[in-house]
Protein backbone atom coordinates (compact mmCIF):
# COMPACT_ATOMS: atom_id res chain seq x y z
CA UNK A 1 0.00 0.00 0.00
CA UNK A 2 1.23 3.49 -0.58
CA UNK A 3 -0.25 6.78 -0.27
CA UNK A 4 -1.60 9.03 -3.01
CA UNK A 5 -3.53 12.43 -2.45
CA UNK A 6 -6.92 14.04 -4.36
CA UNK A 7 -5.79 17.38 -5.01
CA UNK A 8 -9.35 18.44 -5.34
CA UNK A 9 -10.19 17.53 -1.81
CA UNK A 10 -6.55 19.27 -0.67
CA UNK A 11 -7.60 22.43 1.40
CA UNK A 12 -3.65 23.04 1.82
CA UNK A 13 -3.40 23.14 5.67
CA UNK A 14 0.02 21.24 5.59
CA UNK A 15 -0.86 18.63 8.23
CA UNK A 16 0.30 15.80 6.51
CA UNK A 17 3.55 17.87 5.79
CA UNK A 18 4.20 17.80 9.70
CA UNK A 19 2.79 13.84 9.87
CA UNK A 20 4.85 12.47 7.50
CA UNK A 21 8.02 10.76 8.05
CA UNK A 22 9.98 10.88 4.94
CA UNK A 23 8.76 14.21 3.01
CA UNK A 24 6.86 12.03 0.57
CA UNK A 25 4.17 14.45 1.25
CA UNK A 26 5.88 17.85 0.52
CA UNK A 27 6.05 17.64 -3.16
CA UNK A 28 6.00 20.37 -5.94
CA UNK A 29 3.25 18.96 -7.84
CA UNK A 30 1.32 17.96 -5.24
CA UNK A 31 1.17 14.51 -5.42
CA UNK A 32 3.06 11.89 -3.49
CA UNK A 33 6.11 11.39 -3.83
CA UNK A 34 5.64 7.22 -4.57
CA UNK A 35 9.53 6.33 -4.03
CA UNK A 36 9.74 8.51 -0.67
CA UNK A 37 6.02 6.68 0.85
CA UNK A 38 6.94 3.83 3.84
CA UNK A 39 4.36 1.62 2.47
CA UNK A 40 1.50 1.38 4.74
CA UNK A 41 2.28 4.11 7.63
CA UNK A 42 -0.95 6.03 6.72
CA UNK A 43 0.06 8.83 9.31
CA UNK A 44 -0.48 11.50 7.11
CA UNK A 45 -4.09 9.51 5.82
CA UNK A 46 -5.08 9.60 9.22
CA UNK A 47 -3.85 13.20 9.60
CA UNK A 48 -5.44 14.70 6.76
CA UNK A 49 -8.92 16.24 7.78
CA UNK A 50 -10.14 16.13 4.15
CA UNK A 51 -10.09 12.82 3.35
CA UNK A 52 -7.77 14.10 0.42
CA UNK A 53 -4.96 11.26 1.49
CA UNK A 54 -6.26 7.40 0.80
CA UNK A 55 -3.94 4.16 0.35
CA UNK A 56 -3.81 2.19 -2.26
CA UNK A 57 -3.02 -1.36 -2.93
CA UNK A 58 0.75 -1.64 -5.06
CA UNK A 59 -1.75 -4.27 -7.30
CA UNK A 60 -4.83 -4.56 -8.00
CA UNK A 61 -6.93 -7.51 -7.20
CA UNK A 62 -7.76 -9.60 -9.90
CA UNK A 63 -11.23 -8.71 -11.90
CA UNK A 64 -14.09 -10.78 -11.04
CA UNK A 65 -14.70 -12.89 -14.22
CA UNK A 66 -17.75 -11.99 -16.47
CA UNK A 67 -19.05 -14.18 -19.49
CA UNK A 68 -18.58 -12.73 -22.84
CA UNK A 69 -22.08 -12.09 -23.04
CA UNK A 70 -22.17 -9.99 -20.02
CA UNK A 71 -19.68 -8.08 -21.37
CA UNK A 72 -21.40 -7.65 -24.60
CA UNK A 73 -23.73 -6.29 -22.46
CA UNK A 74 -22.15 -3.90 -20.54
CA UNK A 75 -20.13 -2.56 -23.82
CA UNK A 76 -23.91 -1.68 -25.52
CA UNK A 77 -25.28 -0.06 -22.65
CA UNK A 78 -21.70 2.04 -22.65
CA UNK A 79 -22.02 2.84 -26.15
CA UNK A 80 -26.03 4.10 -25.25
CA UNK A 81 -25.01 5.89 -22.97
CA UNK A 82 -21.96 7.55 -24.95
CA UNK A 83 -25.16 8.21 -27.70
CA UNK A 84 -27.00 9.46 -24.84
CA UNK A 85 -23.96 11.69 -23.87
CA UNK A 86 -23.65 13.64 -27.46
CA UNK A 87 -26.95 14.00 -27.74
CA UNK A 88 -27.54 16.12 -24.47
CA UNK A 89 -24.42 17.68 -25.17
CA UNK A 90 -26.09 19.21 -28.50
CA UNK A 91 -28.53 20.13 -26.39
CA UNK A 92 -26.58 21.82 -24.03
CA UNK A 93 -24.73 23.68 -26.95
CA UNK A 94 -27.55 25.10 -28.24
CA UNK A 95 -29.88 25.90 -25.13
CA UNK A 96 -30.93 29.42 -24.95
CA UNK A 97 -31.72 29.45 -20.90
CA UNK A 98 -28.95 29.19 -18.26
CA UNK A 99 -31.00 26.30 -16.79
CA UNK A 100 -31.60 24.52 -20.11
CA UNK A 101 -28.03 24.59 -20.71
CA UNK A 102 -26.93 23.73 -16.84
CA UNK A 103 -29.31 20.63 -16.82
CA UNK A 104 -28.51 19.54 -20.40
CA UNK A 105 -24.68 19.67 -18.96
CA UNK A 106 -25.27 17.72 -15.84
CA UNK A 107 -27.06 15.26 -18.09
CA UNK A 108 -24.26 14.75 -20.02
CA UNK A 109 -21.83 14.18 -17.39
CA UNK A 110 -24.07 12.08 -15.43
CA UNK A 111 -24.25 10.03 -18.71
CA UNK A 112 -20.34 10.07 -18.94
CA UNK A 113 -20.30 8.92 -15.62
CA UNK A 114 -22.26 6.06 -16.28
CA UNK A 115 -20.69 4.94 -19.44
CA UNK A 116 -17.25 5.09 -17.47
CA UNK A 117 -18.28 2.62 -14.76
CA UNK A 118 -20.08 0.48 -17.08
CA UNK A 119 -16.64 0.07 -19.04
CA UNK A 120 -14.43 -0.36 -16.12
CA UNK A 121 -16.96 -2.95 -15.53
CA UNK A 122 -16.66 -4.73 -18.38
CA UNK A 123 -12.90 -4.17 -17.92
CA UNK A 124 -11.76 -1.48 -20.35
CA UNK A 125 -9.96 0.95 -17.33
CA UNK A 126 -8.80 -2.19 -14.92
CA UNK A 127 -5.14 -2.14 -17.26
CA UNK A 128 -4.09 -5.80 -16.36
CA UNK A 129 -7.32 -6.85 -17.48
CA UNK A 130 -6.26 -7.55 -20.66
CA UNK A 131 -9.54 -5.99 -22.57
CA UNK A 132 -7.38 -2.47 -21.84
CA UNK A 133 -4.68 -3.56 -23.87
CA UNK A 134 -7.17 -5.76 -26.59
CA UNK A 135 -8.90 -2.24 -27.25
CA UNK A 136 -5.62 -0.06 -27.80
CA UNK A 137 -3.97 -2.51 -30.01
CA UNK A 138 -7.29 -2.64 -31.77
CA UNK A 139 -7.55 0.91 -32.47
CA UNK A 140 -4.16 1.17 -33.78
CA UNK A 141 -4.73 -1.85 -36.03
CA UNK A 142 -7.72 0.39 -37.43
CA UNK A 143 -7.57 3.64 -39.74
CA UNK A 144 -8.48 6.11 -37.42
CA UNK A 145 -9.23 10.18 -38.09
CA UNK A 146 -6.17 12.68 -38.33
CA UNK A 147 -6.18 13.49 -35.14
CA UNK A 148 -6.29 10.07 -33.15
CA UNK A 149 -3.30 10.28 -30.67
CA UNK A 150 -1.18 6.50 -32.09
CA UNK A 151 1.42 7.70 -29.82
CA UNK A 152 -0.33 8.29 -26.88
CA UNK A 153 -1.82 4.55 -27.31
CA UNK A 154 1.51 3.28 -28.21
CA UNK A 155 2.96 4.71 -24.88
CA UNK A 156 0.00 3.30 -22.78
CA UNK A 157 0.45 -0.51 -24.55
CA UNK A 158 4.29 -0.12 -23.42
CA UNK A 159 3.32 0.92 -19.95
CA UNK A 160 0.54 -1.65 -19.56
S1 LIG B 1 1.81 6.84 4.25
FE1 LIG B 1 3.36 7.61 5.69
S2 LIG B 1 5.27 7.71 4.51
FE2 LIG B 1 3.58 7.56 3.03
S3 LIG B 1 3.14 9.66 2.53
FE3 LIG B 1 1.75 9.11 4.22
S4 LIG B 1 2.83 9.73 6.11
FE4 LIG B 1 4.32 9.73 4.41
S1 LIG C 1 -3.47 17.12 5.33
FE1 LIG C 1 -4.92 16.76 3.65
S2 LIG C 1 -5.86 18.76 3.28
FE2 LIG C 1 -3.99 19.12 4.48
S3 LIG C 1 -2.38 19.53 2.94
FE3 LIG C 1 -2.33 17.34 3.40
S4 LIG C 1 -3.64 16.40 1.82
FE4 LIG C 1 -4.11 18.57 1.87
Amino acid sequence: MHAVRNIRLCTKDCLCLYVCPTGATDTENGQIDFSKCVRGCRACVDACPSGAISLVPETLPPQQNKTGEVKARLRALAAAKARQQTLVQGLADRAESPVQRQFARALAQSNQLMAEDLLREAGYMVPQSGEAKAFLEGLLAEPQPGDFPAGAARKLLELL
